[in-house]
């Protein structure tokens, strides 16, 4: 059966891509030449012609997803590469969400930078050991021969020649090392500053939400509950309108830094929406933490705030909280909607306050958020 490419190509690109023109042409006489070679695949594998199997074979042939590549060697190698088996394995490195797959593209990464580090230092010790046995090799024959004929002149300028040229790829190999090092630290401070607020610099939503999984494994590889607690600054739409946008967000930024002091009680702080910060501990008493956020709240309730633009008073700006307790039978979703009704009976009850959560509390009023 001959392939039509150009309809497969427009048929992908249009199901794909929404119709947009896509760069898949390399040049004029190669064009079309990735898409000969994918649909060629999928003919040779019997895999139907779907954007899916489109994708994944585009990023088997021309990506650099070692770890997708493996798998379909292994699938095609053992007979085992069909519709089926293609799906399992797109939904396995295509279908994440999106958090899932740029944290997989940085370990990915990582992980790549390490093994080829690795492979340079084993390089390098090659080198060295070989440029050393040269040397030794050419001094051996110069101690033993006395006077030098041709054959050996040119043995031992062979062997500088070699010796010069690993001495200039050794210096290549510490070249790209260290361009790889400092690679490696520019994904690692990337990562760092994805995982935090530019407002605040505390770890973000995506970030909590790790820790609150990692949380949650803790809890059931310790058989230890944890703490969730919501902040949440009142009545902040009045201050934004008062004293505008950015005397919120300094407000913002006062508050992150009062509830960092958690951290030396074992909290983890973070900013989980606008006027929302959440706070993760684990591994303490309830009643202590409950008792060092209150104390916290009350210091931030304490202070009587100058707006520093206009030199207005602001006077106080409080906050109110709901906590909850994880128990083993929570999921994410329970306890957070826990810490949400616990909160929202701190606000209904007059604001800056401190409320834990229990199951009476779900028979009062409905739940905020
Ligand atoms: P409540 O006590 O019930 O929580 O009242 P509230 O006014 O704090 O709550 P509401 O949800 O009505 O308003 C939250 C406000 O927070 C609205 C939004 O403009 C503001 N906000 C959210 N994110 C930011 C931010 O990054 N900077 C500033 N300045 N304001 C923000
Ligand atoms: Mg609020
Ligand atoms: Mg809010």
């Amino acid at each position: 059966m001959k392939i039509d490419i150009r309809n497969i190509l427009e048929t992908y690109l249009s199901s794909n891509r929404g119709g947009e023109a896509n760069p898949v042409c390399m040049d004029e006489e190669n064009e079309y030449r990735p898409m000969v070679e994918i649909t060629n695949f999928l003919a040779r594998h019997s895999l139907s012609v779907n954007p899916k199997n489109f994708e994944q074979v585009w990023e088997y042939m021309f990506g650099t997803n070692s770890d997708l590549k493996a798998d379909l060697d292994r699938l095609s190698a053992a007979s085992e590469l069909n519709d089926q088996s293609a799906l399992e394995i797109y939904n396995k490195y295509f279908d994440l969400g999106l958090d899932e797959r740029i944290e997989k593209i940085f370990r990915d990464a990582i992980e790549q930078i390490r093994n080829t580090k690795q492979m340079i230092a084993t390089g390098n010790d090659i080198a060295i050991k070989h440029e050393n046995s040269l040397i030794e090799q050419a001094d051996s024959i110069r101690g033993n021969k006395g006077g030098i004929d041709d054959a050996i002149q040119k043995l031992l300028d062979l062997s500088r020649l070699m010796v010069e040229s690993t001495r200039e790829n050794r210096e290549q190999i510490t070249q790209t090392n260290e361009k790889l090092a400092q690679l490696q630290n520019d994904l690692e401070v990337a990562r760092n500053e994805a995982d935090h607020d530019k407002l605040t610099r505390l770890p973000n939503r995506w970030k909590f939400d790790r820790d609150l999984t990692a949380a949650f494994q803790r809890q059931q590889d310790e058989q230890k509950p944890f703490v969730l607690a919501f902040a949440d600054v009142d009545h902040f739409k009045r201050i934004n309108d008062t004293f505008g946008h950015e005397c919120g967000d300094r407000i913002l930024r006062l508050i992150a830094n009062e509830l960092s002091f958690l951290s030396d009680h074992g909290c983890t702080i973070s900013r989980y929406g606008g006027e929302e910060f959440a706070i993760l501990a684990g591994g303490r008493d309830v009643d202590q933490i409950f008792q060092k956020i209150d104390e916290c709240r009350a210091r931030m309730a304490s202070k009587s705030l100058v707006d520093v633009e206009s030199g207005r008073p602001i006077g106080s700006v409080t906050f109110s909280v709901g906590m909850a307790e994880s128990s083993s039978s929570d999921t994410k979703q329970s306890l957070l909607r826990k810490a949400d009704v616990a909160l929202y009976n701190a606000k209904s009850g007059g604001r800056n306050a401190i409320c834990q959560y229990s199951a009476d509390l779900e028979d009062r009023k409905g739940v905020a958020g």
